[in-house]
């Protein structure tokens, strides 16, 4: 049953929509988007929708998701009612109505509890550090350099990784559950075989591995003159993305090969493999700070106190995650365990907050989406045979 609620304006206000009560209803947007059709007036329709506070309607709308923000329906809007940064805040609204903790509602609406939340979880790192680390050894050997596993033990460390990716799992696979009910269960209309299920299984892995929907933004690639059919953004986006991931991986299942106190030659694949998620992570980072700044592109210009939170988190992880490093490499073994511990302070807030509860959870939300849709749509084909 439609459920009217007449604050959901002024609450999507504070997940970062300001402009799209300006709407006329014209139907510009509708005319340039592409994932709009006959019965589909996409995004207008989700315009129309929050306009009127139906907020169970779009709670089990899957179509923000599919919106790639490519910012064409903004820039053609005569009213600056900015419906692309609409669909990017029922992102966000979303991901608040998903979670069941309530906690990204919280994140995402109050700036004193993202940032209080980031500073009692590095502050918590920093008191298992003062009571629990190990010796502190200045002396250096030829065989092996600082000795940053007396200081941090990987094995003690991996048993952190590891509760922590069983919390993180646990959050982000509840959430997508409840994702689950709300589209798919509460639609009574549509009978869904399992099957279908598992004959879609592959949109979803390939959605996750890619984020392939991001190819499609605004502005292709250019090389000596000549135009790709690929976006920047989708090329920075999975450096980004594939570099946060194959760190995720080495810290959270090969720690014991990656933290190790040897130095190896440049060439060897525990530092190859390091360099490339480094490179990865910056060059996504560069991109996406410069796009924030100059606000030339749609996706760019509308930042929301959360989106700029996860950058300078992930940015703060990966230079101090270089600092290590080189501090390792040239021998200083008290600005190593210093920035070690400060690297660990950063990671964890920005992995416990991030992942379940506010921006990087759309790498889960925006496959499991377009797979959902997948279903629904060879479902609704199965159904009308019958
Ligand atoms: S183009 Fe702008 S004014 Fe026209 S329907 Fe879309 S959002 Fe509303
Ligand atoms: S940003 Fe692009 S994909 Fe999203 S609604 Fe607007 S035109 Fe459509």
């Amino acid at each position: 049953m439609s459920k009217l609620n007449p604050k959901l304006v002024s609450e999507l206000q504070c997940y970062g929509a300001k402009e799209f009560s300006a709407c006329y209803n014209c139907g510009n947007c509708t005319a340039v988007c592409s994932l709009a059709s006959e019965n589909n007036e996409f995004p207008r329709k989700m315009i129309r929708l929050s306009t009127l506070g139906l907020e169970n309607e779009i709670e089990s709308s899957l179509e923000p998701w599919l919106c790639y923000y490519c910012g064409e329906c903004s820039s053609t809007c005569p009213r600056q009612a900015e419906p692309g940064e609409l669909m990017m805040s029922l992102r966000r609204y979303l991901t608040a109505r998903y979670d069941w903790t309530g906690l990204s509602k919280r994140f995402y609406t109050s700036e004193i509890w993202e940032l209080g939340a980031i500073f009692l979880l590095a502050a918590f790192i920093l008191v298992m550090f003062i009571f629990f680390h190990g010796p502190m050894t200045t002396e250096l050997t030829a065989e092996s350099g600082v000795k940053l596993n007396t200081f941090a033990p990987w094995k003690t460390i991996e048993i952190g990784d590891w509760i922590m990716a069983a919390l993180l799992g646990f959050f982000l696979l509840s959430n997508i559950f409840n994702m689950y009910l709300k589209v798919i269960v509460r639609n009574k209309n549509i009978k869904i075989p399992i099957k279908l299920y598992l004959t879609t299984l592959w949109d979803l892995a390939f959605n996750f591995a890619t984020q392939w929907e991001f190819s499609k933004s605004e502005n292709k690639t250019k090389i000596a003159g000549k135009q790709f059919n690929i976006s920047p953004y989708w090329i920075m986006h999975w450096f980004l993305m594939s570099g946060y991931v194959l760190m995720l991986i080495m810290i959270m299942v090969f720690l014991g090969w990656f933290q190790t106190d040897n130095i190896y030659e440049w060439w060897h694949p525990q530092r190859l493999l390091g360099y490339y998620a480094t490179f990865g992570l910056m060059a996504g980072l560069i991109y996406f700070f410069y796009n924030r700044i100059k606000k030339e592109q749609e996706s760019g210009k509308h930042s929301h106190f959360s989106d700029w939170v996860f950058i300078v988190l992930l940015a703060l992880t990966t230079i101090t995650g270089i600092l290590v490093h080189f501090f390792r490499i040239y021998g200083l073994p008290l600005p190593t365990y210093y920035m070690y511990v400060f690297h660990l302070m950063v990671l964890f807030p920005m992995l416990m907050i991030e992942v379940p509860f506010s921006k990087w959870s759309h790498l889960a939300y925006r496959p499991f989406a377009i797979y959902f849709a997948k279903v629904i749509k060879a479902a609704e084909k199965v159904n009308s045979k019958d």
